[in-house]
């Protein structure tokens, strides 16, 4: 079998060439995976919130949907420029080789606009130009502390009060909640039925009274997510997404939405991260030892079958079919990336582990990824669910 791209595709990806060329942001060459950082919770528990999403992420995100390059499936008014969805593949591909990211907050552009467009109303589907330029910062509120693989459990609630829903409870792991205007909080709206019909998703903006917004440190000591409890909330009714109980559809939607493009990020970042594991084989003198060949080697195998395999869930997916894969590479990718990060680090030899500027070579640049490699076999389904959904969907075994 030969795999090639077709002359619309070609000339898709040179002018897309072109716009990199003369537009990416020098910052990122310091390198791919820069984002995820998240702003440094000192010792105090004080958050430097301002390096999140930094100002030059900011106009680079705005520079893209201005020229039609930030979802180039969107129509322009969108960000994009109609493209199919293999042209649109074609450039999540030729970011990843260049290691460059689109944005640094993926909530707005990745999952509120998607769902919105699905299932707003037209007041609504106004937000969505601003969400995915990343004018406007959304965070997304789902899950709780006993309410995160379990989502339909989830137990913070909207009362109806007149034309307003009054909100209470916690949500947990809210990414960008300390930097966002605005989130979608799933809420329940009614006790009394099983748990999957009394959902419903309401719009909040962050800064109504009674929100308080406490940072949560990851392992990397970066606050990338926090936690958001919500008293006695005031919610206008009209910014309910949907029919009032019907915010289960509304989620399966936004999840199917976000784990769609994970697989396509996820074999991107393992690509990116074979390309760096050449690099720091190179600079330390690695490359030619036979061992450290054969392992970048096997890793850029087992990434290259991933990606096959990616095609094809991406062909069923294309035609409109449900593509099960999806589960398989999401867990593949982000177990794989974990053990890529860690290889990355032992390249790096004896200050490999040392997260400190001064002594960690490239800043502790690949303990920072390992670190962060963690969160991507939880976050959008942690690899354990994934296992189980390929149990049951591709397996043919009964549900656990
Ligand atoms: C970096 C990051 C960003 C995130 N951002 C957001 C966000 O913006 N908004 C948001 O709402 N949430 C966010 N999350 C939360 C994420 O969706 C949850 O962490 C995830 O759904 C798992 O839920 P949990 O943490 O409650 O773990 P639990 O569901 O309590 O699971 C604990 C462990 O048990 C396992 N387990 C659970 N159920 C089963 C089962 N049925 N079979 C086998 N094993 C099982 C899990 O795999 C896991 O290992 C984020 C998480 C991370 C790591």
């Amino acid at each position: 079998m030969h795999l090639t791209w077709g002359p619309e595709e070609v000339a898709f990806r040179e002018e897309l060439g072109a716009f990199l060329d003369e537009h990416v942001p020098p910052e990122f060459e310091r390198g791919f995976d820069y984002a995820g950082e998240g702003g440094e919770v000192g010792d105090d528990g004080q958050l430097d919130a301002d390096n999140i999403i930094p100002d030059w992420a900011r106009r680079w995100q705005a520079t893209l949907f201005d020229h039609g390059w930030m979802i180039p499936a969107y129509p322009p008014e969108l960000g994009g420029r109609n493209a199919t969805l293999v042209q649109t593949l074609v450039y999540l591909e030729e970011l990843a080789r260049r290691r460059v990211l689109r944005s640094f907050h993926y909530p707005g552009y990745g999952i509120v606009s998607p769902s919105l467009l699905e299932f707003g109303n037209e007041e609504q589907k106004k937000l969505v130009p601003a969400a995915v330029r990343g004018d406007t910062i959304w965070c997304i509120g789902m899950s709780e502390p006993n309410a995160g693989s379990d989502l339909a459990g989830l137990q913070t609630r909207a009362t109806r009060d007149g034309d307003r829903f009054i909100v209470n409870g916690q949500k947990v792991w809210t990414s960008y909640a300390m930097v966002a205007q605005k989130c979608f909080v799933y809420v329940r709206t009614d006790a009394d039925v099983p748990k999957h019909k009394g959902i419903s998703l309401l719009i909040v903006d962050m800064d109504t009274p009674g929100i308080e917004v406490r940072p949560l440190r990851h392992l990397s000591r970066s606050a990338g997510f926090a936690e958001v409890f919500f008293t006695d909330v005031e919610v206008p009714a009209e910014n309910i997404v949907g029919e009032v109980n019907d915010g289960w559809r509304i989620t399966q939607g936004s999840l199917a939405h976000e784990r769609a493009g994970l697989w396509v990020e996820g074999v991107c970042r393992l690509d990116a991260s074979v390309l760096s594991l050449i690099d720091v084989a190179q600079r330390r003198g690695l490359d030619q030892d036979a061992g450290v060949r054969r392992d970048i080697a096997t890793m850029y195998e087992q990434a290259s079958s991933l990606r096959a395999l990616g095609y094809k869930g991406f062909a069923s997916f294309a035609q409109g079919s449900s593509a099960p894969e999806h589960s398989y590479m999401k867990m593949a990718t982000s177990e794989m990336g974990k053990a890529a990060c860690e290889y990355g680090m032992q390249l790096q030899g004896a200050y490999g582990p040392v997260m400190d500027p001064e002594r960690g070579e490239e800043n502790g640049r690949w303990v920072n990824y390992f670190f962060m490699s963690f969160a991507n076999t939880i976050a959008g389904g942690s690899s354990e669910i994934q296992r189980n959904i390929i149990a049951q969907r591709v397996l043919g075994l009964p549900r656990s």
